[in-house]
């Protein structure tokens, strides 16, 4: 998983360059057309050093001066320097049990292109779901390109399961996708894409989700939770851990796997091998039969049998009010293990657990209640997600936007 907060202190000139030019970079994406002057009082560098970086970032068409701003005339140009976030642009694509979500995003994460394929990959066969995604990126790489001047930065691919941090993004299992063994999903994507001239990564679609929960709760907030868990079911269950802005996932970029999380020893049997996770009592396919859908589920698919429990729990439907009560016991014991295992201020639900909240809160709190009692002043907030299914898309095109504003020096000049 790559870094979301800035590079650390560099050590040799080259470096100190790089790391200079990401500071000045990160100021104007983030504070808008800004001075030489304000640029260099607000990153603590002398204003020629400012200039001579401003030139360099210039140089490759990231920045520029706003035309009409006030300054210029003779001697050094004073006009504000602001982003050209159209400059570099990255495909993300969220791969879901049913289809394929893409988009094309500037640095400044505006939305250029996006497109929903629907795909019906067989279960258990990795290659062809690689070729699905192939078809997507072309498709959004010749949309990039379109885009005069633009570079395409990078491809980033969410997908459900964990998936490993080293350099193969080897996703480890993808249980709902009838994956078994782990699939170096990266290396089948880019081999049906020789001419793909940018880096390609997979990362997990939950932490990435997770990340722009995050930076929408820093965005909103005065003070913004240092660290924040996040859980979620939509197709699977899933989660992720933000502290201080940067994704936080294990050893091996695995960890928080809320979805396994075991709640009950002599529990039902889990696609994971093991038994009683939160999964098989608050997945998709538990929480359908419970609610008598699952024919539904069979004959129509997953997404359709969940917009039938959604239509049954708004119109007071007795039986899906008693599935959403025992997944709402479920989501509240893994709460609790997550408030046991991770010192977080907050704890965002996302997917149908952020949808059906209303429903579910009351097991939660009942769950939540006795630990309240004993530790009130470290118990996070526990609030559904504000992105709904817009979040790992979101989080992805920030990764994405991340690695050019930790590295302004990976983009080439005009
Ligand atoms: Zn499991």
């Amino acid at each position: 998983m790559p870094n979301t907060a800035p590079a650390p202190a560099p050590v040799d000139s080259a470096s100190v360059r790089r790391h200079n030019l990401a500071l000045v970079l990160r100021h104007i994406a983030a504070h808008g057309p800004s001075s030489r002057s304000r640029i260099a009082a607000a990153v603590g560098l002398v204003p020629a050093s400012v200039t001579g970086l401003v030139a360099d970032l210039a140089a490759r068409g990231l920045v520029q001066e706003e035309v009409g701003g006030p300054g210029g005339g003779r001697g050094r140009p004073s006009r504000p320097v602001r982003l050209v976030p159209e400059r570099v642009l990255a495909i993300t694509v969220q791969i879901t049990l049913e289809q394929l979500r893409a988009q094309v995003t500037d640095l400044a994460g505006t939305v250029v292109t996006r497109a929903t394929t629907p795909h019906r990959v067989p279960h258990g066969d990795p290659e062809a779901l690689a070729r699905a995604v192939a078809a997507v990126v072309r498709d959004a790489e010749t949309d990039a390109r379109s885009v005069p001047g633009a570079l395409l930065s990078r491809v980033v691919v969410a997908m459900a399961g964990p998936v490993t941090s080293d350099a193969s993004h080897t996703v480890m299992a993808a249980t709902d996708f009838g994956w078994r063994a782990p699939v170096d999903l990266g290396a089948l994507i880019a081999a049906e894409l020789p001419a793909l001239d940018c880096p390609l990564e997979v990362i997990n679609d939950a932490n990435a989700a997770a990340l722009a929960e995050y930076q929408a709760l820093a965005a909103d907030r005065t003070h913004p939770p240092r660290g924040l868990a996040y859980l979620k079911a939509d197709t699977g269950v899933g989660g992720g851990l933000v502290v201080d802005g940067r994704i936080q996932d294990g050893s091996h970029g695995v960890a928080i796997e809320p979805g396994h999380l075991p709640l009950a020893l002599d529990g039902p049997p889990c696609a994971c091998g093991a038994r009683g996770c939160l999964a098989v009592f608050a997945g998709p396919e538990p929480l359908l039969t419970a609610a008598g859908l699952a024919d539904t589920l069979r004959t129509q698919g997953k997404d359709a049998a969940l917009a039938a429990l959604d239509r049954a729990l708004h119109a007071d439907d007795p039986a899906a009010h008693r599935a959403l009560r025992g997944a709402g016991e479920a989501v509240g014991a893994a709460v609790l293990g997550m408030v046991t295992l991770l010192d977080v201020e907050e704890i965002v639900l996302g997917g149908y657990f952020a949808d059906w909240y209303r429903w579910l809160a009351p097991a939660i709190d009942t769950r939540l209640a006795g630990r309240r009692a004993l530790a009130a002043p470290w118990m996070p907030r526990l609030t559904p997600g504000v992105l709904g299914d817009t979040a790992t898309l979101r989080g992805a095109a920030a990764l994405a936007r991340e690695s050019t504003l930790n590295d302004p020096s990976t983009v080439p000049p005009l």
